[in-house]
């Protein structure tokens, strides 16, 4: 629900008056397009991360790839520039271990769909690996790895038919690499879903149950999740009742935010990283007029137009703030060409 004020203000984006982590107690961050691309380390964002931490603030790295354990995920980002420790990494493979070892009793078999970090993640937890459908497994956990094959597959294709509960790390369609999208494991699980006609549950984002995990000791609105992609960082925030920041260091882009469903839409956006050390101005509907600070924007029969002010503040995002406060609360809908002038406008690229 947007609040609608007794002057007909509608308060769209909610801001923060002093730098943006000391309202949270802790920060739920995505990997690929926040910290790091690949495997290089994003500007600014270890020496950010360094001092949030340092205020005492928790961080969890929180990533819907399962293929490598915590510790291998702490190295990764370690190796990048970005110290992290292995209990400050949660991955989907953890997430889903947990679901299982929550229905399943202890020692439960498991068939594997995936690699190491699946492997580590169902030991972690107290269930037993396997790989045969004739052990019997209780159920099938299927995660990416780069190893995972035909006979894999093929014995929990057997496993499912026989009526093993089914649980996906995540059904992300491709994963990153420098050689742009591969098949991600939601290629492979549609794989088993052609053959087996059934749909696994997932747990990674935009599933709540990845953040839950994150969570864990801490209150919802103690949190901040910060994400690149909108439909699942983003939204998988929402579903956690998490408040959200939107980097556009990442996938999304600024088209990406005005274009955003409702269940999409972060609370905070920044350039990067550095956003966390900046206070965040509200940003607030009237009438036909989207305001951040001194930016307006306004809806005209002939497009959209956007102020002159406004183009300094903290981060130079005050027109772009504006800009979403009206596309997100205007009674009119809004197409998608309407924003190509002041996309172009805003300059952010
Ligand atoms: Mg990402």
């Amino acid at each position: 629900m947007v609040p609608v004020t007794a002057d007909d203000t509608t308060v769209v984006l909610p801001g923060c008056d002093r730098p943006l982590y000391q309202q949270f107690q802790r920060l739920l961050l995505d990997l690929d397009g926040v910290v790091i691309l690949v495997d290089e380390p994003i500007p600014a964002a270890a020496e950010t991360l360094q001092r949030v931490r340092a205020a005492g603030v928790s961080l969890r790295f929180v990533t819907n790839n399962a293929s490598r354990p915590p510790v291998a995920v702490a190295d990764l980002l370690t190796r990048s520039g970005v110290s992290a420790e292995p209990s400050e990494v949660v991955t989907s493979a953890m997430a889903a271990a947990a679901l299982l070892a929550g229905r399943h009793p202890a020692g439960a078999r498991v068939l594997v769909v995936g690699g190491e970090g699946v492997y580590t993640a169902l030991s972690d937890s107290g269930l037993s690996p396997v790989t045969h459908a004739e052990e019997n497994p209780v159920a099938v956990m299927q995660g990416f790895a780069p190893e995972v094959d035909w006979p894999m597959l093929a014995e929990a294709a057997i496993a499912l038919r026989a009526g093993a509960d089914w649980v996906a790390t995540n059904t992300d369609r491709t994963l990153p690499s420098p050689r742009g999208p591969l098949p991600g494991n939601g290629s492979l699980v549609a794989a088993l879903t052609t053959a087996t006609g059934r749909e696994p549950e997932s747990v990674g984002k935009p599933a709540a149950a990845l953040y839950d995990a994150a969570l864990s000791g801490t209150d919802t609105r103690h949190a901040l999740a910060v994400g690149d992609r909108l439909e699942t960082d983003i939204a998988g925030a929402k579903k956690a009742g998490v408040r959200s920041l939107l980097v556009l260091s990442g996938v999304s882009g600024v088209r990406d935010l005005l274009m955003a469903e409702v269940m999409a839409r972060p609370d905070f956006i920044g350039r990067d990283l550095r956003a966390l050390d900046l206070p965040h101005p509200a940003a607030v509907r009237v009438g036909e007029e989207g305001r951040c600070q001194a930016a307006r924007v306004w809806a005209r029969p002939g497009g959209i137009e956007l102020s002159d002010a406004g183009t300094g503040g903290e981060d130079g995002l005050d027109r772009l703030r504006a800009l979403c406060a009206l596309a997100w609360s205007h009674p009119l809908e809004l197409s998608s060409d309407a924003y190509d002038g002041v996309i172009n406008e805003l300059d952010l690229d």
